[in-house]
């Protein structure tokens, strides 16, 4: 069973706004089991809505999804793009004007523009609006079309009435979630997993579905099959797991989530000193839920100044060594430690760019220390890409020291 996802949107096309439905669309398709062969986006244009459908249609796929362009504007041509392409008329829906009236709160007439939320083609099942503009469900031939507006919030909400429609739970009622098996790996290279995946499988390999992807040092592998693969699929994961040892953070956890667990489990604390991320692992750290378990909190000493009153690094090695150096990322972290009394320390100096890079301490040179009783780890890289790249991969690569020092202390003998 297939489907294929639309989203409309001229601040999508042009890419002021970054498509975020489509992610959350095609997750919660696939992880039900429903291939998504195709996505793509058009702008507020009538023609090339329809153009879409049609196209769409054409692929004969079990459902299409509409995102976009039902609000109350002009701009909004989604309702009446979709019934001209399907030669349907376009009418006032009587549910979903009652719905709207709901939603606005009106208690005389409908605006003409609050109406034209309830215009739609001709046979459409009303989806209630989570902010004022319905969905609708059509079926055409054999494939169910679903539209929904465009707000990210909206279409998260609604999303479980699409899914239960009469219309749509056949549809899934008829496939089921594939067998998956997800690893995360840092500090080896994609190739060398690749390599290794492919030498385990053997043959097997033809019956599974082996995707990798490296993303800032990590390498994300995930394996999945619509048959009876999961023992093969966790033979493989564990095999890997046992070859990769360490390498291995996670089955799909964000590093974060991973440091989150092991502070949590540890019943250690963290506390961080950054520099060059401006408060970026901070920010990381607290996006876990229940952060507030082990991490104390942070100081973004970007300025000497700070970093010399607040995290008591010393001028003599600002003079000798520079702001960017093995020595003040070590006292960032240390400075972390005993202004909060926390276990763990985290320091970050770097040069970001894209000025302030020398022949000696070029753009991309980064220093991380964590710190902890057991001793200091300082680590130097060299990392590539822009300022945001290198700040994100800053912060990535700091994760997940935290994580192999807190390992580390917590391995007996270690
Ligand atoms: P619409 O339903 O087309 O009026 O969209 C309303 C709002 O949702 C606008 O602020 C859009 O930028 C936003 N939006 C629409 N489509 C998407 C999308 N695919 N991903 C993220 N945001 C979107
Ligand atoms: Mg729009």
């Amino acid at each position: 069973m297939t489907a294929i996802i639309i989203t409309v949107g001229t601040e999508l096309t042009e890419g002021r706004v970054l498509d975020t439905n489509t992610a959350f669309l095609a997750g919660s398709l696939e992880a039900r089991g429903l291939r998504v062969i195709l996505s793509l986006s058009v702008p507020d244009l009538r023609q090339q809505i329809g153009q879409a459908v049609n196209f769409a249609l054409e692929k004969k796929s079990d459902l299409i999804v509409l995102a976009g362009g039902l609000g109350p504007t002009e701009d909004d041509l989604t309702a009446s793009a979709v019934a001209a392409a399907l030669g349907l008329e376009l009418q006032l829906n009587r549910e979903a004007e009652s719905l709207v009236r709901q939603a606005v709160g009106a208690t005389g007439p409908l605006e003409p523009h609050q109406a034209k939320q309830a215009v739609m083609p001709a046979g459409s099942r009303v989806i209630r609006p989570a902010g004022t503009a319905p969905g609708f469900i059509l079926t055409v031939n054999h494939t169910v079309l679903a539209v929904l507006p465009g707000v990210p919030r909206e279409i998260k909400a609604m999303w479980g009435d699409v899914l239960r429609s009469p219309q749509v739970a056949p549809v899934l009622s008829a496939v089921r979630p594939p067998a998956r098996g997800r690893l995360s790996f840092y500090g080896v290279r994609e190739a060398e997993v690749d390599q290794a995946v492919e030498r385990i499988l053997g043959k097997a390999q033809a019956a599974l579905e082996v995707s990798i992807c490296s993303r800032r040092g990590e390498v994300l592998l995930e394996v999945s099959s619509p048959g009876d693969f999961e023992d093969q699929i966790q033979a493989l994961l564990k095999t890997l797991k046992e070859e990769f040892g360490l390498s291995v953070y996670s089955e799909g956890e964000e590093i974060e989530t991973v440091v989150a667990a092991r502070l949590t489990r540890a019943g250690a604390t963290l506390a961080v000193g950054e520099s060059c991320t401006g408060g970026m692992l901070g920010e990381a750290i607290t996006r876990v839920a229940g952060s507030s378990a082990f991490f104390l909190g942070g100081v973004t000493a970007y300025s000497n100044d700070v970093k010399k009153s607040l995290l008591k690094v010393r001028q003599e090695i600002l003079d000798n060594a520079g702001a960017v150096s093995k020595p003040v990322a070590q006292q960032l972290a240390l400075g972390a430690r005993s202004a909060t009394g926390a276990d763990y320390g985290a320091g970050i100096t770097g040069v970001a760019g894209p000025s302030g890079g020398t022949a000696e301490k070029p753009v991309g040179l980064v220093y991380i220390c964590v710190s902890s009783r057991s001793g200091d780890v300082v680590e130097r890289f060299n990392f590539s890409g822009g300022r945001d790249d290198i700040r994100e991969a800053a912060v990535t690569a700091a994760l997940h020291m935290i994580h192999l020092k807190v390992t580390e202390d917590e391995t007996p003998g270690g």
